[in-house]
């Protein structure tokens, strides 16, 4: 497993290759959500995100591997600069993967033993405060068919819309670097959402990004109706930049998902941030003559 502190490792290991590397933000424990950055500081960006949903920590793992494949292959073009954030929801990820034990406040932990029923963690989805930080962002907020109204292992919308750390730190941080397109990692289904009440232009445009990435990586496109309050579905409302949801990982296989098909869902996606940030650069320079296709192979 994939764990906080490995992550930190991998981002020392990046800070000594001259690589920059900084923080988001805190969590609601105060562990600091960390980013690594790839590319050129031109004003063009991206946001790759993962580990919103604790369980889904692989796309941690997946996250800092798609940084390493652009570090690595430094030769090929890359029209700006991508912030990866590996784990949005580092409280979450440990609780899920060392239980409560790490909880140093009492109240906290016997609340949270309270809420999840049980010791096993393992398939907890929210923050360490049982809000679920997919769903607590202002966006139709609160809204979704499957929301829930109190602190849960997932579905709780918190108390207001950005009412957890984690939210308000990548809202911020996302505010600060406006990017031109933002992707989130979850797990699993092998699938995209990319819908979120677009009208004309951007309903024409995000599609035509969301089809270029389902050629990539050969997940389709799927409309999902009633879900709201998450980063995707924020970068789309209130940024109006297309933002897409992959859900990596093949359903056969259930939670906790297992590390062995990383390699898989690394391949299906391993150049995918540097095509897409490419191609939305290179369009909006201009260059639409040349059609999607011909730039996202
Ligand atoms: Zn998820």
């Amino acid at each position: 497993m994939f764990g906080y502190k490995d992550l930190l490792n991998e981002m020392e290991m990046f800070c000594s290759h001259g690589i920059e590397t900084g923080v988001v933000g805190e969590s609601e424990l105060k562990q600091h959500i960390p980013y690594v950055f790839v590319g050129k500081k031109n004003g063009d960006y991206m946001i790759v995100q993962g580990a919103m949903h604790a369980r889904e920590h692989l796309t941690a793992l997946l996250v800092v591997c798609l940084a390493k494949h652009l570090v690595k292959n430094s030769s090929l073009p890359l029209e700006g600069g991508i912030y990866f954030v590996p784990m949005t929801n580092p409280d979450g990820v440990r609780l899920c993967q060392e239980g409560v034990g790490f909880v140093a406040d009492k109240k906290r932990k016997s609340n949270l033993l309270k809420i999840n029923g049980k010791t096993d963690f393992s398939l907890w989805k929210a923050n360490a405060d049982g809000v679920d930080l997919n769903v607590n962002f202002d966006a139709h907020w609160g809204e979704g068919v499957q929301n829930g109204y109190f602190k849960s292992a997932c579905n709780y919308v918190g108390r207001e819309p950005f009412s957890a750390s984690e939210t308000r730190a990548l809202r911020d941080f996302t505010l600060r670097i406006k990017p031109l397109v933002t992707l989130s990692y979850h797990l699993k289904g092998e699938e995209i959402y990319w819908e979120f009440h677009q009208k004309s232009h951007r309903l024409y445009r995000d599609r035509r990004y969301a089809e270029a990435i389902s050629r990539y990586t050969g997940y389709p496109l799927v409309h999902l109706e009633g879900s709201v309050g998450g980063y995707k579905d924020w970068c789309v409302e209130k940024l109006k930049i297309p933002a897409y949801t992959i859900e990596v990982g093949n359903d056969k296989f259930e939670h906790p998902f297992p590390y062995d098909q990383l390699s898989v869902i690394l391949q299906q996606n391993v150049d995918l941030p540097r095509r897409l940030l490419n191609t939305v650069v290179r369009d909006r320079e201009g260059l639409k003559n040349l059609g999607i296709e011909d730039i996202f192979r």
